[in-house]
Order: structure tokens, then sequence, then C-alpha cells
């Protein structure tokens, strides 16, 4: 018996930008040009700051986006907390680390109208304890800043590595593997960035970001999801009960699998025989 995700597909796509800034304008039309779904993390106390960003050597605008276009600018995406003030959570006392938690997801959510339930790790920092205080405000998982070159699913996702960054020079052939894999498993590529870092002027790093969505983009065996959509899911199909020949699926989820060539949606409740 294997899992598939949603509509029997083996391979997902899904994007993660940290920060919140005014390049996120293009990269959402970008994103919608191409039906590709993404995350976007926010530091809500940041909203609406201006101002450039010297980064790896070159200075690109860097005005954060504004408290009053969150709810349409990021309309059909994700919005994940990135704590209020880019508080590193691997440096802080856990007071503070509950605070920025909890001022950044209550903020968000008085913006957007959802639940806050992802995050991204500000400066990649995290320790063993921080799944604890993300779990007290309901947030369901993490992306480190760590990338990890493959597609396979994270054993734990308060600690989830990304595939790689949006312009590492490994991507391309990434992108390539993963069109052209009959994967065994299910299959993510996670590609992970700052939207800021599209106007460095090294390359057109623009076209380098939309040549990759022209490769990955349309395609039936892609699901093309938010990150919290695959967490879920995943989480859904990981809480499935298998005993005697028989999976339960105790979960609110419909869930896709396979068998013996054959395949099978288990609805909310349901139990199939094997
Ligand atoms: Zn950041």
């Amino acid at each position: 018996m294997r899992f598939l995700y949603p509509d029997f597909r083996t391979k997902a796509l899904t994007f993660s930008y940290d920060d919140g800034c005014c390049q996120d304008r293009r990269l959402t039309e970008l994103f919608r040009k191409y039906g590709v779904r993404a995350t976007f993390n926010l530091n809500s106390a940041f909203l609406g700051w201006k101002g450039p960003i010297t980064h790896g050597g070159f200075t690109v605008p860097f005005d954060r986006s504004e408290p009053e276009e969150i709810c349409e600018l990021y309309r059909g995406f994700e919005v994940a907390s990135h704590n209020a003030t880019h508080y590193n959570m691997s440096k802080h006392t856990p007071e503070t680390i509950r605070e920025e938690l909890w001022r950044d997801t209550s903020a968000l959510r008085a913006l957007t109208g959802q639940a806050v339930r992802g995050f991204a790790y500000p400066c990649g920092g995290f320790n063993h304890h921080s799944h604890e205080f993300l779990a007290e405000v309901g947030i369901a998982y993490a992306r480190t800043g760590l990338s990890t070159f493959r597609f396979d699913l994270p054993q734990n996702f308060y600690y989830w590595c990304p595939t790689c960054h949006d312009r590492h020079p490994d991507l391309a052939e990434l992108a390539r593997r993963f069109i052209d894999g009959e994967p065994e498993e299910l299959w993510l590529l996670y590609v992970w960035g700052h939207s800021f870092e599209l106007d460095k002027n090294d390359i057109d790093r623009w076209e380098n970001l939309e040549g990759h969505l022209r490769l990955l983009s349309g395609r039936e065996d892609i699901w093309y999801a938010e990150n919290i959509e695959i967490c879920d899911y995943i989480t859904a199909c990981r809480a499935c009960i298998y005993a005697d020949g028989r999976l339960h699926n105790p979960t609110e989820r419909e869930i896709f699998l396979t068998h013996k060539g054959k395949k099978y949606r288990l609805a909310p409740g349901e139990t199939a025989e094997f």
C-alpha cells in the first residue's frame, strides 16, 4: 500500500519566502501566472517599514509590505509567521520567544482573518525546544534554512528542511530531475528564498526563477500546494491506522492511496479492506 498526494499525484511543489517586502508584489503575480502555490513568512512588527537592505554585498529595495495590503497581496497564498521582529529563536529567553510568537500570530490573524499555522525560523535559528513554543500558539510546522538537495518529506514538520534556495545553481538540475523522475516514494520539491534577493543584479534572478516556473508549472503529476497543505495532508496520512488488512482514516481529510495497481480514496472516518 502506498499513500499518494491528493488526486493520486506523486509529486508536490511548494515555495516559501521570508520577510514580507515590496518584491512580494511582483513575486505573487509571477506565482499566479504559473499557477503555483507558496507560503509567505511575515514579521508583523515591521510591516510598512521603509528602507533598502545590504545583503551579501548587494544593496536592494527592502520596503516592507504595508499592513493594509496584506489581505489582497497574499490572497491565495499562505501567510505564516517569521516572528514579530525577526527574533532568532535560538538566542532568546522563553518569555521573549512566547511574546514574539504570540504577537506575530495574533497580528497576522487579525490582518488576514486566517489562523496562522506555519512558521519559518528567523536567521535559521532554532534549538531542540523550539517546537514546544511553536505548538503552544497553534503552529503546525516550521521551516529551517538548511537545504537538503533532496525530495523527501520531513520526519518532523517542526524542523522542515527545504530542498534548496531559489538562486542555488543546483536548482536547475534538481528541477529537471524532479520533472523526469518516476518516484517510488512521494516527492517534494521545496524551494525557499527572499524576494528582495531577486533584485540583486549579478544575473537576472527574476528571469532565472521564471525559467524554473516555466519548467515546473502545469504538470498533471504535481500537486501545487502551500506549505501548510502539505503538512496537513501528510500528517493525516501518518495518522491512518493499519491493522489486520484494514486501513482506517481517523482524520477529517480525504486520503489517496494505491495498492496492487488499484487506486483508493479513503474518506474521513472510512475504513478500507485490502
Ligand atoms: Zn528572515
